[in-house]
């Protein structure tokens, strides 16, 4: 998995560089700003994947910071609020941001807080169960039934199964359906993808002489049925 940046925007340098070392540590990239308006330029040029936001900060206040990344953006917020800051934090939550820390806070539950806000919000982007006609995909238990019926598939028909069900409609070469798979298999052939697809409409067609949801497209490769009303 790919490096999260995280970008810091709080005026007390100490508070801005502890937070930093820490989440660094964590395996995260983090970037600081130390007021409001260099916090909103940096978001501009970083596009971070998350934002540790003050709200009480010189300048531009937290909330304006807020207020301008909700607009063009989904990109989760943590903010960080004083205890007598209340009616602050209810007007960050209202306006988009995903959690809140009170300070003083622990460097361990401000961690935990980024890890499980990350982790909601990737979920939130990618379904995790993809049901087309009578087939089920379960992409986080990696199980995919047929009418409710457990179907078996080795990983690879599963992780083919699960890129066509992701990509509906899509016309794909063979050459891609490799490119996809090729975690998985060292083959080179694009006859390979040819003969998962043959077993793979074995186990998924009702008909495999004619099959309703992996088809074929001539002279180019396959295309997975389109989501009804496509
Ligand atoms: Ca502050």
């Amino acid at each position: 998995m790919d490096m999260k940046t995280v970008l810091v925007v709080e005026d007390e340098r100490e508070i801005a560089r502890m937070v930093q070392t820490y989440l660094m540590r964590e395996g995260y990239r983090v970037e600081v700003a130390f007021t409001g308006e260099e916090g909103w330029t940096l978001f501009k040029n970083l596009q971070p994947d998350l934002v540790v936001l003050d709200l009480m900060l010189p300048g531009m206040h937290g909330l304006e910071v807020a207020r301008r990344i909700r607009q063009g953006a989904t990109t989760p917020i943590i903010m960080l609020t004083a205890r007598t800051e209340e009616a602050d934090r209810v007007a960050g939550l209202e306006m988009g941001a995903d959690d809140y820390v009170t300070k003083p806070f622990s460097l361990r539950e401000l961690a935990a807080r980024v890890r499980a806000v990350l982790r909601r919000t990737e979920g939130a982007t990618v379904p995790e169960v993809i049901r087309v006609g009578n087939l089920t995909v379960d992409l986080a238990a990696r199980e995919a039934r047929l009418g409710g019926a457990l179907l078996d598939l080795t990983p690879t028909e599963f992780d083919l199964l699960a890129f066509f069900a992701r990509h509906p409609g899509r016309v794909f070469t063979r050459r891609e359906l490799l490119e996809a798979l090729q975690e998985r298999t060292y083959a080179t052939l694009p006859r390979t993808v040819d003969s998962h697809v043959k077993n793979l409409r074995h186990k998924i067609e009702p008909d495999p002489e004619d099959p309703i949801y992996i088809l074929t497209v001539h002279g180019v490769g396959y295309k997975f049925r389109p989501a009804e009303g496509e």
